[in-house]
């Protein structure tokens, strides 16, 4: 498909919208706090439709990177729609049925994370990857990737951010915060997992606090898991928490450690710098992704 296209970073606390054909390319953007669903929608919709207009362009596709979960089944009744979700007022809404009345275009559903790594492997970090995964850590955790060339979809979609990890009460004493499962991973390590355990927001944790070392403990034990089912070829790790830059050594460290020399590749054994990485597009691979899920519409 060829033209311009339009996407949508739908978050649970900000829409970012964006018309365009990739980061060079962008000729308007726009970003609104999240409301009700018919709000937020109209919202959006009005965005292209401005934008195209004033831009003299015609609008392709759309492409939504979505918080979730999403029903992602073109078979179900409630294919597009965001299912069961804690967000108050947005459970079993028809987010993509109601953009494409609203545009008259086709739109194309993912989840945020899928659309990230889409992102990435389009015009960022993992270009010619076609196995690899895209890991948020913020304020929830999510992963998102491709095995064999294709965005990971299955019976629904990848949780990657409610693993179960190993948690030693001893040494973390915190119960975890995920309403469903308290200690999953995101329930130990998401952002306002480490707010709730140390009493204060993650960025306000200098370098030295034993909270890093404890996150970077939990991540490299989720990160083993990743790699011993998935075998990606690089792990792109994102989000507000991943902003702290002393993070990565510590993860890429304690994830070697937790491999033990048991798995045999160059990236692993001799390139981890190389391996587990932050993405290119920086916190742009949302938006962006979104652009390049409209371009896989044709
Ligand atoms: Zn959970």
């Amino acid at each position: 498909m060829s033209g311009t296209l339009g996407g949508i970073e739908a978050g649970g606390t900000k829409f970012v919208c964006a018309l365009g054909s990739g980061p060079d390319e962008l000729l308007a953007e726009e970003r609104f706090p999240t409301a009700t669903p018919g709000e937020t929608i109209e919202r959006a919709a009005e965005f292209f439709l401005g934008a195209r207009e004033r831009s003299g362009v015609t609008l392709d596709g759309v492409g939504v990177a979505s918080f979730g979960p999403l029903d992602l089944d073109p078979d179900s009744e409630t294919y597009g729609h965001i299912t069961a979700t804690p967000k108050p007022g947005w459970s079993f809404t028809d987010l993509a049925g109601t953009l494409r009345r609203a545009l008259g275009v086709p739109v194309a559903l993912d989840t945020d994370v899928n659309a990230a790594a889409l992102g990435e492997w389009t015009w960022g970090a993992a270009r010619g990857m076609d196995t690899f995964i895209y890991l948020t850590v913020g304020t929830g955790i999510g992963g998102g990737g491709m095995s064999g060339g294709r965005l990971l979809h299955g019976m629904v979609h990848p949780e990657m951010g409610h693993l179960r990890v190993p948690h030693d009460l001893e040494r973390d004493p915190f119960p975890g915060c995920c309403p469903f499962h308290g200690d999953c991973l995101e329930g130990l390590a998401s952002g306002p997992a480490m707010e709730k355990r140390w009493g204060r927001p993650a960025v306000e944790l200098p370098d030295g606090h034993p909270a890093w070392q404890l996150e970077a403990h939990y991540l490299g034990l989720a990160l083993v898991n990743y790699i011993c089912t998935l075998s990606p070829r690089r792990i792109v790790m994102g989000g507000g928490v991943m902003e702290r830059a002393s993070l990565f050594p510590a993860v890429r460290r304690k994830t070697a450690e937790l491999l033990g020399g048991y798995v045999k590749s160059r990236e692993v054994l001799e390139d981890i710098d190389g391996y587990i990485v932050p993405p290119a597009l920086g916190n742009r691979s949302g938006v962006l992704g979104a652009i390049a899920l409209a371009g896989s519409l044709g």
